[in-house]
């Protein structure tokens, strides 16, 4: 199938941006076009006017200020994959990013397109979520920074206005000599992830949690946030038995079931993965403060 008919914009400025948002009928903007051209291949959605935002270079950036890392909504997976800022202060997502489809794709999708996309096994807002990251939604009615946990409302339906794209995503990096791990399983090399997990342990001096992030991709609509395995990692010593037992607190998710990925599969997968990306990040966090 052919997409339906639509007029092509591509403004150069975030301002002219705005205005194709504020004039025209039924727009939809475009970034790389991964997800987006095989939606409008099959017709299920069919604007009267495309805006690409492929002209718009200050988009494009990986910034840190301060405490603070900022990457533009344009930037494409591969650039992160090779930013050298993100492989020192947030080398989770340098890792994850890596799972994402394949090369090609890499290549052309963006942070942006990925987050606003949704897919509940997309790795960039699995990383968001793991890492508390807020958004910068620039709008026709001005410029507003949301949650990552306000902006995944649901499955593929991301908090953000028709009249609005997201311009920038925030992210305070942990400190020096934290854990992170990641893991997921996907059918072949390259395919959406079917259950994928992240962890991020920090320790005080008394070798204590100081710190737990738990984040599954693939289980519920939107990555979901283990709070009551976080809340019970912290003030804890490590150990194989402390994790394994919060690991269970993933099995109380109502799992996606659908005809190719029963539920049942999804939640003894996240089990396993929750206690294996806790334990590797706790021997990641050792492997750092040797050095
Ligand atoms: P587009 O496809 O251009 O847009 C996606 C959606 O976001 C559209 O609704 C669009 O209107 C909207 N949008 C885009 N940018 C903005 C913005 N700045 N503000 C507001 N709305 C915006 N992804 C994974 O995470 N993991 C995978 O394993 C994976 N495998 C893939 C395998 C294949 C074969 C393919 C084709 C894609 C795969 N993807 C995967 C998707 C890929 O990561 C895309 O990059 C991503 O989903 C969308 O990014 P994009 O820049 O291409 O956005």
């Amino acid at each position: 199938m052919k997409s339906s008919r639509f007029q092509y914009h591509r403004p150069s400025t975030l301002c002219e941006v705005m205005d194709c948002l504020k004039n025209l009928e039924n727009p939809r903007v475009i970034a790389g076009g991964q997800s987006l051209v095989p939606m409008l291949n099959f017709r299920l959605i069919e604007p009267d006017h495309l805006i690409d935002l492929s002209g718009i270079t200050d988009l494009d950036y990986i910034k840190k200020s301060g405490e603070e890392i900022s990457i533009g909504a344009m930037t494409t997976h591969r650039t992160v994959e090779f930013s050298e800022i993100i492989r020192t202060h947030l080398p989770l997502m340098s890792l994850a990013v890596l799972s994402v489809g394949h090369r090609q794709i890499r290549n052309r999708g963006t942070i942006g397109g990925s987050l606003c996309h949704l897919d509940p096994s997309a790795e960039m807002p699995l990383v968001s979520m793991a890492l508390d990251a807020q958004l910068v939604i620039t709008g026709v009615a001005g410029v507003r920074i949301v949650s990552i946990e306000d902006f995944c409302e649901d499955m593929l339906s991301p908090a953000i206005e028709p009249d609005e794209i997201l311009s920038e995503i925030r992210f305070r990096p942990w400190q020096k000599g934290h854990g992170w791990a990641f893991t997921e399983y996907a059918r072949r090399l390259g395919d959406f992830a079917i259950v994928a997990a992240a962890a991020l342990l920090d320790f005080g001096e008394d070798g204590r949690i100081s710190k737990a992030s738990l984040t599954l991709g693939g289980v519920g609509p939107v990555p979901t946030r283990i709070t009551e395995a976080e809340v019970e990692l912290v003030g804890q010593r490590p150990s194989e038995e402390l994790f394994a037992r919060t690991a269970k607190y993933c099995a109380e998710i109502e799992p996606l079931d659908d005809p190719f990925v029963p539920g049942w599969y999804r939640q003894r997968l996240s089990v396993k993965f929750a206690q294996r990306v806790l334990r590797e990040a706790w021997a990641q966090s050792q492997v750092g403060n040797e050095h």
